[in-house]
């Protein structure tokens, strides 16, 4: 193992450059006290928006604040990560963070001041010139009205949320600080630890005996617990399916969806077409059954690769190379913009001591995006840089074209400009690779990631709708109940390669995302579309890269979620799109089996 550097043994180059945010920690200083010093200016506003142009000046100052404050947060958050075991950047962080809450707070009036505001009114105002930047917002605003209810109601329902909370807390206490796993034993004895993070790890190993230890372990573990843990996944249910019916919506997913202007078609859409395209993801695991030699798969032979002893190797110098030369369907002004992010230091690429794990893209409005890399020499890496490339990219053409109000964009597009760029790059890489092990490594992490995407997080979605559905037509939700819907989707998903048991029937007890309010399903239809996107351009010419760009890269969230997506070229209402991804998804099954072939 070599030794991990000091943040100040970095190469300057590659390290982020934070000085385009703030010259030095004395200007963020200056710029913090300058900040703190205009909380206060909101009580101009309280209570007085009576007028078109007292809504106007309000809705800009607080935008004009709320944009230098990102700035500074994240400055201090960037500073943070680089090397968490920094004293002075961790006060400088939470200093940030407390004066990003006081504003919030400050400013909290505003919306429900909006909402007080009759609606007609509030329609008048928004076509006027002086809100043309706020009308989408204020369009939102007065689409969610009828669900709003009295100020005694909202004020008794707020108090409320702290208990509505307490089925999620109790759940998270449990899985992350209670819960623990007798260690695995592989074939040759030795133990290994087994946590919530080894897990899956433990599932890719090739000893077959640790994982078949490593899955019983730890679901007879969660099984034993499957009472209580069927009382707090349907206590949260119970929270969504009481808000709904107290708001006045029509079901649980119908409030969840409603957030972001969702049709519910989406969804059902969405599942329904991944049901009439299961063979494909039998054919896949009959593929892997064979391929890993076995009469039968279990459950935990879904994980570990099919192709063994594959070195794939990769610098980060190569890495540029070979996410540039992918990328090139895209047209020049969108490699520009790589190119700039890697010539002007906007990644920090390698790992050094107290440096934060994993990898991300982040930045605000009025920076350049930056991303956090922990570089490790391998293929796998350079997926993690080009998918956050994805990211960056979408931030930086939708900040430079709208204004800061609508430049984010909504979590049910947030994974798309990602996964497209890892789908250009795989096809890319595929046609370019000499080696055959090589093609089939990359082909297997495709497929692989196809099902943990598309098939695995559709499968979650089934579930989740199932028992909101159960719940809201008073059928009890029991430890019994879920194992038996649970293992019913498993089986249908997976098909008949697979020998079942009973320990795969209680997975539902160990998934977070179940409490998050039907949120899984943004994981199928992100991935689907990007695949559906990336097929168009990578077959299309550049009008179909530009369409995408401007369409979709550009729009940020100046308008629906679905309405962007149309626009660039999925109507995710339809099944076409998800069509689509299978199609890609079929092919890859296709030159996997004709590669195999070769070997
Ligand atoms: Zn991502």
């Amino acid at each position: 193992m070599s030794k991990v550097i000091t943040r100040e043994q970095q190469e300057e180059k590659y390290t982020w450059d934070l000085q385009t945010i703030f010259e030095s920690d004395e200007a963020f200083e200056e710029k913090y006290k300058e900040l703190e010093g205009r909380l206060g200016e909101e009580v101009q506003f309280q209570g007085k928006i009576d007028s078109s142009e007292a809504l106007a000046a309000a809705l800009e100052t607080e935008r004009a604040i709320s944009d230098e404050i990102g700035k500074l947060f994240v400055y201090a958050h960037l500073k943070h990560d680089q090397d968490t075991s920094n004293d002075t950047y961790s006060a400088l962080e939470s200093k940030a963070r407390t004066l990003v809450v006081k504003f919030n707070t400050a400013w909290s009036f505003l919306i429900p001041e909006i909402m007080k505001v009759d609606q007609e009114t509030l329609e008048t105002w928004r076509q006027e010139e002086r809100l043309s930047e706020f009308s989408f917002d204020l369009e939102k605003l007065n689409k969610k009205r009828e669900h709003v209810l009295s100020d005694k109601e909202e004020r008794l329902l707020a108090q409320a949320g702290e208990v509505m909370s307490n089925p999620t807390s109790t759940f998270g206490m449990f899985n992350n600080a209670d819960l623990e796993f007798p260690d695995a034993v592989d074939a040759e004895g030795n133990t290994h630890a087994l946590t919530q993070g080894t897990y899956i790890d433990l599932l890719k190993s090739s000893d077959r005996t640790l994982r078949q230890s490593a899955y019983e372990n730890l679901y007879s573990t969660y099984g034993a617990f499957k009472n209580t843990l069927s009382q707090t996944l349907q206590g949260v249910v119970s929270t969504h399916v009481f808000q709904a019916q107290a708001r006045g919506y029509d079901s649980a997913r119908h409030q969840a969806l409603s957030n972001n202007f969702i049709p519910e078609a989406v969804y059902d859409n969405l599942v329904k077409t991944v049901n009439d395209h299961l063979h494909l993801m039998h054919r896949y695991t009959e593929l892997r059954r064979k391929q890993l030699g076995l009469d039968k798969l279990k459950m935990y032979d879904v994980y570990t690769p099919m192709i063994k002893d594959v070195e794939f190797e990769m610098t980060y110098e190569e890495a540029k190379d070979w996410m540039l030369k992918s990328l090139e369907p895209m047209g020049d002004t969108y490699l520009n913009i790589i190119k700039e992010g890697l010539d002007s230091r906007w990644v920090d690429v390698y790992e050094n001591k107290g440096k934060r794990s994993g990898a991300y893209s982040s930045g605000t409005y009025g920076t350049n995006p930056f991303i956090l890399m922990n570089w490790q020499n391998n293929v796998n890496n350079l997926f993690t840089l080009t998918h956050e490339f994805g990211h960056s990219v979408h931030s930086y053409y939708s900040r430079q074209s709208q204004p800061s109000n609508k430049s984010g964009y909504s979590i049910f597009v947030a994974e798309v400009a990602s996964n497209f760029n890892e789908a250009l790059l795989a096809d890319y890489m595929f046609k370019n690779l000499e080696d055959t092990k090589k093609k089939l490594y990359l082909l297997n992490e495709q497929l692989e990631g196809f099902r943990g995407s598309v098939f695995r997080q559709t499968m979650f979605a089934e579930f989740e709708h199932k028992i909101h559905s159960m719940k809201e037509a008073g059928e009890p939700l029991t430890a019994g109940s879920l194992n038996a819907v649970y293992g019913d989707l498993n089986r249908k998903y997976f098909g008949d390669a697979v020998e079942y048991d009973e320990y795969i029937d209680v997975e539902w007890a160990r998934i977070p995302h179940f409490y998050m309010n039907y949120y899984v399903y943004q994981y199928s239809t992100g991935y689907a579309a990007a695949a559906s996107l990336s097929k168009q351009v990578l077959e299309g010419d550049t009008d179909v890269a530009e369409r995408y760009i401007n369409e979709f890269l550009k729009k940020g969230s100046s308008d629906y979620p679905i309405n962007v997506l149309k626009n660039a070229g999925v109507d995710m209402t339809t099944s076409e799109p998800i069509e689509n991804a299978m199609k890609v998804f079929e092919s890859q099954l296709d030159q996997f089996e004709a590669l195999l072939e070769k070997l």
